[in-house]
């Protein structure tokens, strides 16, 4: 889209009119926002003519990476063939159907049907009213809590920001809502204490039998996860957590919702995060890299087990106007193609993955960095004063972090920040020598980084 206005008025319409998400806006309307303008392959644009290496994939989403034509050209041609239908009233379509059956090909086991939404937080609402409505059609109405994890992130919705575990969200708007509780974080690096991350892992699996002993196991419908967290910091559990996980959930007789909206759709080096993991989901949250993010689309895979007993149990009483929205499903499966015929997946875990896990893990030889974690093309390092107690700042969380991350965009590199740990997850058709210029970036933005913390006093432990 064309614009006569400068960067400025830009800026100021921006403040005046637009309310940002996750943003503090007044102290955003005051320093300027960034107005990118347009991208190709890895790379962003801004108004101002920086280059600026994405290594965030937008939010998590652009696997494909920025300017392929095909999807625009898709989305123009379903367009003018057939901009809009609903699927409520005994209809569908053809890029839904197509869609659908394209998922569950690619999908493992028998997840074998979708439910349709615009996002990851409505295919979690969705989510949580499927799995409650499971047990009621199954003669078991009281099988309603769901548990979910301390830092998690599951969305924005009402359902989904009560299965996150962000304590900031539930503090606006009177969350969680009754009936979603939380048990601990595999994070070892910042609970584990002296415990070996094995043992700790193991114990944190554990808190999920303990709560549903505490609860009642009757009265347990499910348990909700990512494989990896992302939002909340890239945290990739010790290995002895999933098995443990899995081995409960199957005692009990819990339903899993494995939330895949990020680690789905090759960013792990398979298709889905969870296949790592040897987790058995009856349900998988899907969104961003499904599309690429080049229009929204969302939803839930479901087992053949649990769309039978929501098919034969009368309507669900459930949908969004866009549930397969024909030009976002379209969009969608020419993303899947691209992802299969170029082999990105598999180059993310035969090429770019392992190249990239040599280098990322050597961050750790830098004076502030802790831990270094990787899985494919997601990431995370923990910043810390002192590396041999994995100690916080003194100062307030996250003001490193958030120094860090500005230091890296004025060095034309997204690298987020989430409290001291610094993450990416850059596009999956980042090239190796690509990978060379983000590691240059990420060394550059540290060792300044480093720089400003000591001349300003902040290389304290707490
Ligand atoms: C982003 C995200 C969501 C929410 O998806 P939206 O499309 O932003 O609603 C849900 N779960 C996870 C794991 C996510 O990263």
């Amino acid at each position: 889209m064309e614009t006569n206005y400068t960067t400025e008025q830009l800026q100021r319409l921006d403040a005046a009119h637009h309310l940002h998400p996750f943003t503090h806006g007044s102290a955003l309307g005051a320093k300027g926002v960034r107005i990118i303008t347009e991208a190709d392959g890895v790379f962003l644009r801004d108004s101002q003519g920086n280059e600026i290496l994405d290594g965030m994939a937008g939010l998590w989403c652009v696997a494909i990476g920025y300017g392929r034509d095909e999807l625009a050209d898709v989305a123009a041609e379903q367009m003018r063939q057939l901009p809009y239908y609903n699927t409520f009233f005994q209809t569908s379509h053809v890029p839904a159907i197509t869609l659908a059956t394209r998922l569950a090909e690619l999908a493992p086991g028998d997840l074998n049907h979708v439910f349709f939404s615009t996002s990851g937080s409505e295919a979690n609402d969705t989510n949580l009213r499927l799995v409650r409505h499971y047990w009621a059609a199954k003669g078991q109405p009281e099988k309603q809590t769901i548990i979910a994890r301390w830092n998690g992130y599951h969305g924005s919705t009402v359902g989904a920001a009560s299965f996150g575990g962000m304590k900031g969200m539930h503090e606006q708007g009177g969350l969680p809502i009754p009936g979603i509780v939380h048990i601990n974080q595999p994070d070892w690096w910042s609970e584990g204490g002296d415990t070996s991350p094995e043992e700790f892992g193991l114990q944190r699996a554990r808190e999920l039998e303990e709560k549903i002993l505490e609860l009642g196991e009757d009265k347990v419908a499910a348990f909700i996860a990512e494989p990896i967290q992302g939002a909340g910091g890239v945290i990739i559990p010790p290995d002895s957590y999933w098995p443990e996980i899995n081995r409960i959930l199957k005692k009990y007789d819990i339903l899993m919702i494995a939330d895949e909206v990020i680690c789905g759709f090759g960013r792990t080096g398979e298709w889905f995060g969870f296949q790592h993991y040897g987790i058995e989901p009856d349900i998988v949250t899907i969104a961003k890299a499904l599309s690429s993010g080049y229009v929204p689309i969302g939803g839930s895979l479901v087992s053949d087990e649990v769309a039978a007993v929501i098919n034969d149990s009368g309507e669900f009483n459930h949908g969004f106007t866009y549930s397969a929205h024909p030009v976002a499903a379209a969009v969608a499966l020419e993303n899947l193609r691209i992802l299969k015929e170029e082999g990105i997946v598999d180059r993310v875990k035969e090429t770019t993955g392992p190249y990239i896990k040599e280098k990322w893990e050597a961050l750790t030889d830098h004076p502030l960095v802790g831990e270094a974690k990787i899985k494919g093309l997601i990431a995370s390092i923990a910043l810390t004063p002192d590396k041999s107690t994995r100690a916080k700042f003194a100062g307030e969380e996250g003001t490193v972090g958030t120094l860090c991350r500005d230091i890296c965009v004025a060095n034309n590199l997204v690298m987020r920040a989430v409290g001291d740990r610094m993450i990416i997850a850059p596009p999956l058709v980042i090239t190796n020598d690509e990978i060379d210029l983000l590691m240059e970036r990420v060394w550059q933005s540290l060792d300044q980084t480093y720089e400003r913390i000591q001349a300003e006093g902040l290389l304290q432990a707490a």
